[in-house]
């Protein structure tokens, strides 16, 4: 079956036809306002530039808190309780399914990617920011107000921390988030992207061979907790930082396997997410359908 899958970052729209989970045709412009209005009008090019048929199904990934269908906020694009999918919905004359894009994301892996197959995963990607999303016997976990796998906000401190951009102090992403990330090796001395740490941690720079270190053990950490709790198949890793850190990825492995409870840690595997950049327009398509 045909569906269209669009991620909307924050800077940039991408469309998508998907069939049987794979990506039939697809397309990517730049942003360059972030109005509603004309975010909902490029997306709507974006549909006639990959021919979607008038009846496939849409569905719609956005870097934000989604709530019946609405966006409850979106910080990359200054949305809040922005009606997306009615604005859209206007232009498309179709029914627009919104999802934040880590759930659709995870749904993709889930469906067509290194999650197939688990009724229970844990998706976490890290690139600007870290995110999460759970999957529970077959279904999405929203949560009482549908904010449910804000992973990147767990504190790693009882009080204060590195200041994060939720506005609270001592949050995963304070320290493992690559903006945040960045932020913090400046403060230690250390100039270049999360990719240049890893470089420099190998090459056995002490300063930075202790915050690769640190923040290895607090995203391992963090996840073998979540594998404790939820005791999934799969974890799903992605992002752009776990995909330009592969000692990371392994540090993160190691400390899953050994800190997680031994029965959970004998049943999940830690893999990465193979769908790439397109798990978020593939599980939003899918999800529509
Ligand atoms: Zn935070």
């Amino acid at each position: 079956m045909l569906s269209i899958g669009v991620d909307i970052g924050g800077s940039t729209v991408r469309a998508a036809l998907v069939e049987n989970g794979q990506v039939v045709r697809t397309t990517r412009i730049a942003l360059e306002q972030r109005e509603v209005d004309a975010v909902a009008a490029v997306t709507a090019q974006q549909l006639s530039a990959i021919q979607a048929p008038p009846n496939a199904a849409l569905g719609v990934a956005i870097a934000g808190m989604v709530r019946d269908n609405v966006v409850a906020n979106a910080p990359n694009l200054g949305w809040r309780n922005a009606d997306f999918a009615g604005a859209l919905q206007r232009l498309v004359g179709r029914p627009v399914r919104l999802v934040n894009d880590l759930s659709a994301a995870a749904w993709g892996e889930r469906c067509a990617g290194a999650a197939q197959g688990a009724r229970n995963s844990v998706t976490v990607f890290v690139g600007t920011g870290v995110g999460s999303a759970l999957i529970v016997d077959d279904r999405l976990v929203s949560g009482a107000t549908g904010v449910a796998g804000e992973f990147g906000h767990i504190k790693l401190v009882a009080d204060g921390g590195r200041p994060c951009g939720c506005g609270q102090q001592g949050c995963l992403e304070a320290y493992a988030g690559g903006a945040n990330l960045i932020r913090w090796m400046g403060d230690e001395g250390l100039s270049g992207t999360p990719a240049d740490l890893e470089r420099e941690a190998l090459a056995g720079h002490a300063g930075a061979r202790q915050l690769h270190t640190f923040v290895g053990e607090a995203l391992g950490l963090a996840i073998a907790n979540v594998v404790t709790l939820l005791n999934p198949q799969v974890v799903v890793l992605g992002g752009g930082v776990l995909l330009r850190c592969p000692a990371l990825v392994q540090h993160i492995r190691r400390v899953v396997g050994n800190r997680t409870a031994s029965v959970a840690a004998e049943a999940v595997r830690v893999e990465i997410a193979t769908l790439g950049d397109d798990s978020g327009l593939v599980g939003a398509a899918l999800l529509a359908a």
